[in-house]
């Protein structure tokens, strides 16, 4: 990956959040405390401001770095969590992955999150959408609709959401209530995904 295609990947992903902040944000109100928008917004501004210093790393680096820059800047429940996916991420990559890469860093990630918050699949939670994504990249053949395949997974997962109910986080103090909402998280992991397939496949094209 050269610089500017990590530069162009990672302006996508913070430009789709920074985007669809009021989106997270309404989700956030209904069965939260109605900050996830503003929490993500706030750390995907600080990744942009940085853009050119990242650009500059190699892969795992740039995505450890924004690890960081989201530990320090999103707060709330979803910041350590967030910055512990990309840290991870980060550690577990090497400098040009292919598919196979990909997914063992992703399931690492996904491992690290869980023990980070505690939780597991089914409790309404980023997990929801990081999990189904881990097991298609898993067993991911690679062919020209695996990013179309992977969008829909993690759009469909974050849908699948709606009626479960949530264990872990402040949607959990709602209990029943929680019942009817996308979580938050799941919302903003089902788009910073999409984000970076798109990405990804403009860069092929
Ligand atoms: P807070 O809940 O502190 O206000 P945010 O609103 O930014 O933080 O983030 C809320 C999201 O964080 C939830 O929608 C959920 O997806 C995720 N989340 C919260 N707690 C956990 C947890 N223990 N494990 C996994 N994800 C969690
Ligand atoms: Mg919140």
């Amino acid at each position: 990956m050269t610089s500017d295609q990590l530069k162009h990947l990672i302006e996508a992903v913070a430009k789709t959040v920074i985007a669809e902040a009021d989106r997270l944000t309404a989700l956030d109100q209904a069965i939260g405390d109605g900050d996830h928008g503003l929490n993500m917004k706030r750390g995907f501004e600080a990744v942009l401001a940085d853009i050119d210093g990242l650009a500059r790393k190699t892969l795992p680096d740039a995505v450890k770095s924004v690890g960081t820059h989201l530990v320090m800047k999103v707060g709330g429940a979803s910041g350590p969590l967030y910055g512990t996916l990309f840290l991870t991420l980060g550690k577990e990559l090497p400098a040009a992955p292919g598919v196979a890469d990909f997914a063992k860093a992703f399931a690492a990630a996904f491992d690290a999150v869980k023990a980070r918050g505690k939780s597991d699949l089914g409790q309404k939670t980023m997990l929801d959408v990081l999990g189904p994504v881990r097991d298609a990249l898993a067993s991911a053949v690679v062919d020209p609709q695996l990013g179309d395949r992977i969008k829909r997974i993690a759009t469909e997962a974050a849908e699948a959401t709606v009626p479960m109910k949530a264990i872990r986080g402040r949607a959990s103090f709602l209990g029943e209530r929680s019942i009817g909402h996308m979580d938050p998280g799941a919302c903003s992991a089902a788009l910073m995904i999409s984000a970076v397939v798109d990405c990804l496949e403009q860069a092929k094209a």
